[in-house]
């Protein structure tokens, strides 16, 4: 089965060959008709060139001789001296043999009688002068009929270039429909593969492009209206499909990021990410010579707790410590699993004072907050937290800050909060 077994439609490719092929054979027809007709004006001019021509050639030759014997019977008529009257006779003679005469029935016919009567007539004439007075009326008579003769023959002659002439006429004429005609099929089909090629080709590419250029994982997948040709029928399933597998490398790649940048066991940010997030707010709050603060907080005694319930107890009490964090904390607060059991926080927008209210909040309700552990009983775990300003120093300074306090927070007996501010002031550092 090939890629568009599936789809149900036309093939363009098979539509455009069979239009091709309809087409090769409708202008082919035309053009071997057309070729035909040049064919047959081609042997009609060598037919008018070889035979013809000639033909119209003797014909006028005819013409001339038999005008000629008119006009030398009418010499005889005209002629004063015997001698005269001969020599036209002689050229009677002559043009009366003559081949073109002879092989024309009706004018060798006319050209005997000619020549029989103007012998006669001269030789009557050794006798009696008056028989040319008495013969000009039927010399009349067959010098008309001469006239007449060489009228035909001429007629004769220009009838036969006239069919040539018009057969290659009419021969070009049907020529030019056909060509006409093979013109008007080359348009009509170049109409119909330019309207087929726009509505199922060029058309369906535009949306498609456009499909592309607006494809996103924001975006709902791209619907095509239904396309009657298979090939574009698989494009746009193939876009269906590109869609879908980038909204799962998305999502894929979402999983990762928080898999990269969360804690596995309590769902807090972890280290390595809160670093840099804090980092970002840090600069941005001193940037802005705005207040910020970072904490420290670690839970008390918490091996002996791990040690009382076990290690699984110990992750249920992380968890439940930090979705109440989460809880408890303001939306734009960052926290952390720093490491075991230990967290870090960054107060922005908020000094000392404010931070050490929110985290003796927290701490209070720690202290007061009963977690259920697997097996069903409950325990309390309380925390102490160390606070520092960090509003004019770098992040890793702040943090050994707040470390320091919250290592005092657990000398000073654990369960409280400390700044580095009253430490510096207790201490002198
Ligand atoms: P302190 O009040 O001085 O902080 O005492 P502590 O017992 O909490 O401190 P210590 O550093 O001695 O012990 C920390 C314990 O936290 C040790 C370790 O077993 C436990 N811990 C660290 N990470 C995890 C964890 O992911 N899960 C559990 N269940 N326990 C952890
Ligand atoms: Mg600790
Ligand atoms: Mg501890």
């Amino acid at each position: 089965m090939n890629a568009f077994g599936h789809l149900r439609g036309l093939r363009a490719g098979r539509i455009f060959l069979w239009l091709a092929v309809v087409f090769v054979l409708c202008f082919g027809l035309m053009v071997a008709l057309v070729v035909i007709d040049q064919q047959r004006v081609v042997e009609a001019s060598s037919r008018l060139q070889d035979q013809t021509v000639p033909e119209i050639i003797r014909y006028q030759r005819l013409a001339r001789n038999l005008e000629q014997l008119r006009q030398e019977g009418e010499r005889v008529f005209a002629a004063s001296t015997p001698q005269a009257r001969q020599q036209a006779m002689f050229v009677v003679t002559l043009v009366a043999s003559h081949p073109s005469v002879l092989e024309h029935r009706e004018a060798a016919e006319a050209a005997r009688q000619t020549e029989r009567f103007l012998a006669d007539v001269i030789r009557r004439s050794l006798n009696d002068e008056r028989v040319f007075v008495a013969s000009f009326e039927e010399w009349q008579r067959l010098s008309a009929r001469l006239g007449i003769l060489v009228d035909d023959v001429s007629i004769q002659g220009i009838n036969l270039a006239s069919k040539d002439l018009g057969d290659v006429s009419a021969t070009m004429k049907l020529a030019r429909i056909k060509l006409i005609a093979a013109l008007f099929v080359v348009g009509v089909f170049l109409i119909i593969f330019m309207v087929l090629l726009r509505a199922h080709l060029i058309h369906p590419l535009q949306r498609i492009d456009r499909a592309l250029s607006g494809l996103s994982v924001e975006q709902p997948p791209p619907a095509f209206e239904p396309s009657s040709m298979v090939e574009i029928q698989a494009v746009e399933e193939a876009i269906g499909e590109l869609h879908a597998s980038l909204v799962q490398n998305e999502e894929a790649r979402l999983a990762l990021e928080s898999l990269a940048n969360k804690d596995g066991l309590t769902g807090l940010m972890n280290r390595r990410h809160f670093m840099l997030t804090a980092d970002a707010e840090l600069q941005r709050a001193q940037r802005y010579r705005r207040p910020v603060t970072v904490g420290m907080a670690d839970l008390d005694h918490f091996k002996n707790l791990n040690d009382t319930y076990g290690h699984a107890a110990g992750d249920t009490v992380l968890r439940a410590f930090a979705a109440l964090m989460q809880e408890t904390m303001r939306q734009s607060d960052l926290v952390c699993r720093y490491g075991g059991e230990e967290f870090a926080f960054v107060f922005p927008e908020s000094g000392l004072e404010e931070a050490t209210r929110l985290a003796e909040r927290f701490r209070a309700t720690c202290a007061d907050h009963d977690i259920r552990l697997p097996d069903g009983r409950m325990v309390r775990v309380t925390l102490s937290i160390g606070l520092a300003d960090a509003s004019a120093c770098a992040l890793e300074v702040a943090l050994k800050h707040a470390d320091e306090a919250l290592y005092d927070a657990k000398r000073q007996g654990r369960n409280r909060v400390v700044t580095a501010g009253e430490l510096r002031a207790e201490t002198g550092r």
